[in-house]
């Protein structure tokens, strides 16, 4: 019996086992696949503060920021970059930016121009916004590593090839028989249907598909994240900032709002020698899987 059991080992269900074990509960993590293999290891592991919506998902931003900032130097993870560079190319972009900086969200932030912004880019851009709150790392080291830390600092087990069948609490029927907690949490990742089905049914939740691209290296390394002004229309931090509208189609209705497919260059230098660029978000399509070299998993 533990005092919480958390279905599901990507980083929702980290999260919730490191909040746990800080509040002096046992848990037991159980996933049903040998290791952590869902979309916490197959994305940028950009920890994004800047253009996060005000003024809950902006203030959970920071807060995950800080648990990143504390929890990777004792988990042995590297922090690749520090801080955003949001790269306006021409000047009616740059407004956003600035009336950004301006604002609350913007402490700290500053707008580059000339000589301020990086050389790789320096020569294509109106200007660009430092942000110095972002992080980065490679979700591919930093899950495994989490999940050790966990075990090895706060004792919680894990429950590896473990499908979690039905849940009746205290008890939970799982693929080797049934396990009990006081407390359960489900972080299913986007598998809508194995645990409570009709409760996500009612918030109908849509799948969508990120495409990303890795390349080669060439040789040089970007200072920190870069995101272009394409991406600007995208986030929900700077919907209400006058000059959006200039920027083009989708202006102004940000994440949810947006139908179809919407574009967000973005790019990191990468742990394994190049570059993730991407995403390209596809909210309508079921889409080819995720490890397909063509498509998601492509970084
Ligand atoms: C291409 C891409 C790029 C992204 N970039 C970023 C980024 O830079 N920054 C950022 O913050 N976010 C990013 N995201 C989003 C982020 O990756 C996800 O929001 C996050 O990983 C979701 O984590 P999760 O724990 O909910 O799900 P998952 O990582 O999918 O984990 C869910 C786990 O639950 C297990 N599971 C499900 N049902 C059961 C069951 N019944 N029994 C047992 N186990 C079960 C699965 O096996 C899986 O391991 C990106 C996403 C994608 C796809």
């Amino acid at each position: 019996m533990a005092d919480l059991a958390v279905v599901g080992a990507g980083i929702v269900g980290l999260a919730h086992a490191l909040a746990a074990t800080r509040a002096g509960l046992s848990v037991v993590v159980i996933d049903r696949e040998a290791r952590a293999n869902g979309a916490s290891i197959r994305n940028f592991g950009f920890v994004t503060v800047t253009g996060q919506g005000w003024p809950d998902t902006w203030r959970r931003s920071r807060r995950a920021r800080e648990i990143w900032a504390e929890v990777a130097p004792r988990a042995g993870i590297p922090i690749l970059q520090r801080g955003l560079f949001v790269a306006a190319r021409r000047p009616d972009a740059l407004a956003v930016p600035q009336r950004f900086a301006e604002g609350t969200m913007g402490g700290g932030c500053r707008i580059l121009s000339g000589d301020d912004i990086p050389p790789p880019f320096r020569r294509d851009l109106a200007g660009a916004l430092h942000s110095p709150h972002e992080l980065r790392i490679e979700p591919r080291e930093a899950i495994p590593r989490l999940g050790a830390r966990l075990e090895a600092e706060y004792g919680v087990r894990f429950l590896w090839r473990t499908h979690v069948r039905a849940i009746d609490p205290p008890r939970l029927d799982i693929t080797a028989g049934t396990i009990r907690a006081d407390r359960i949490v489900v972080c299913p990742g986007n598998d809508f249907l194995s645990l409570y089905p009709e409760t996500i049914a009612d918030h109908a939740p849509v799948r969508c598909k990120l495409s990303m691209l890795r390349l080669a290296s060439p040789g040089w390394r970007l200072p920190g994240a870069v995101m272009s002004d394409l991406g600007l229309v995208r986030y929900a931090g700077y919907a209400d900032l006058p000059g959006l509208d200039a920027l083009g189609p989708g202006a102004g209705r940000p994440a949810r709002g947006a139908a179809g497919a919407a574009s967000r260059p973005c790019r990191s230098p990468a742990a394994y020698g190049g570059r993730a660029l991407g995403d390209r978000v596809g909210r309508r399509t079921a889409g080819p899987a995720a490890d397909d070299r063509r498509g998601a998993g492509a970084r």
